[in-house]
């Protein structure tokens, strides 16, 4: 047995929300070998297995039992295809220092999502999203482990059934695999997307993918707050999906609500639109609160815990199910 095993870990500087916790056990592996003893190990001692990553998407409760693994897989490479190329970025890789690279090297496909915090191997899980892009518009394959034998398995875009903020990952395979690597498609003709925010006003007539990466990090810079400065997950609730009819009454009542019909009839809103509408940006109680910028991000001020966090986003649903009768559904998982 060569991976190292560590003992009452702390994670309290291992997820973006600041939430204090201690990891009974914990390990890094560095490549799949060590991945499938980690597993294994849990398996054979009947140990509760936590996968993490960049910590930016899970709420952690104070004490995780069992194991906890983080893989520390972070070599990334390119293969030439065609007109294209190849990404392989195994599950460590930091997300948004991938995708900068990639923009510096005058590749497109990945730019729009420049700053979404998070290691490569939880990108898939929900399909991150930002832009008018997702990961699903340029992923090829999947590479996966899974948790009860240890063995390996590609899956092709198609067999994720990405969908908004989902994937097979969080359904038919959910806590069944561990992903190890990336396979992305990108290209170097110049296909920007600039649709969405005023992102076509802050690149020139003929953007380069790092212009357009660097005006989205200065786009969330002023939109979102910084982990590092004030906790926080990114978007805590999704933006829900209604029928018409709720969204033809709702807008009845508010002519001005955001809304997006989707393809199947159904309509998506605006979360933090109606959030706001309640009259809950910047509101905080305790050690929670409702970002004054952005009132989808809930914030942590320091000293509070995970079950204060979930009944704090739970007042904030309520409010919102009571005035428009739309429920929220939380977006970050809680470990554990
Ligand atoms: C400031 C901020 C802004 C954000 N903006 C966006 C945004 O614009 N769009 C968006 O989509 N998301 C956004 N997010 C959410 C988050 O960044 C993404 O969901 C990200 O992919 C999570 O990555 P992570 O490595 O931090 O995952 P973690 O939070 O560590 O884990 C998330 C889930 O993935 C599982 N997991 C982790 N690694 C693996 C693996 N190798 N194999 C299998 N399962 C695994 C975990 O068990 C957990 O269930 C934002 C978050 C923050 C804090």
């Amino acid at each position: 047995m060569s991976i190292a095993v560590h003992a009452e870990h702390d994670l309290g500087g291992a997820n973006t929300l600041g939430l204090p916790c201690v990891a009974e056990r914990f390990a890094a592996p560095r490549h799949v070998g060590e991945l499938r003893e980690a597993l294994a190990l849990a398996g054979d001692r009947g140990w509760p297995l936590t996968l993490l990553g960049g910590g930016s998407n899970l709420i952690l409760p104070a004490r995780l039992p069992g194991l906890v693994v983080q893989p520390a897989l972070e070599r990334w490479w390119l293969e030439p295809m065609g007109e294209g190329v190849r990404v392989h970025a195994e599950a460590g890789v930091d997300w948004h220092r991938l995708v900068m690279a990639l923009a510096e090297r005058g590749l497109w496909g990945t730019e729009n999502l420049a700053l979404i915090p998070g290691h490569c191997g939880a990108a898939p899980i929900q399909n991150i999203g930002a832009y008018g892009v997702e990961l699903g518009d340029v992923l090829e394959a999947v590479h996966l482990l899974h948790r009860d034998d240890g063995r390996e398995a590609v899956l092709g875009a198609a067999e994720c059934a990405f969908g908004y903020r989902d994937s097979v990952f969080k359904r038919a395979l959910a806590d069944r695999v561990v992903i190890t690597r990336l396979v992305l498609r990108l290209s170097p003709t110049p296909r920007p997307r600039l649709a969405y925010g005023d992102l076509a006003g802050r690149v020139g007539e003929a953007p380069t993918p790092l212009a357009v990466a660097e005006a989205v990090c200065a786009v969330r810079r002023e939109k979102l707050p910084d982990p590092a400065e004030l906790g926080n997950a990114g978007s805590f609730f999704h933006n829900p999906v209604v029928t018409a009819d709720t969204a033809a009454r709702l807008l009845h009542e508010a002519p001005t609500m955001p809304h997006f019909p989707q393809p199947d009839g159904r309509v998506k809103l605006a979360a933090g639109w109606l959030i706001d509408q309640c009259g809950l940006k910047g509101w905080r109680e305790g050690h929670f609160g409702v970002h004054d910028r952005q009132a989808l991000v809930l914030v942590h001020f320091g000293g509070g815990s995970a079950e204060e966090l979930l009944a704090f986003a739970d007042r904030v649903a309520e409010q919102v199910s009571s005035r428009f009768g739309v429920m929220l559904q939380r977006e970050p998982r809680l470990a554990g």
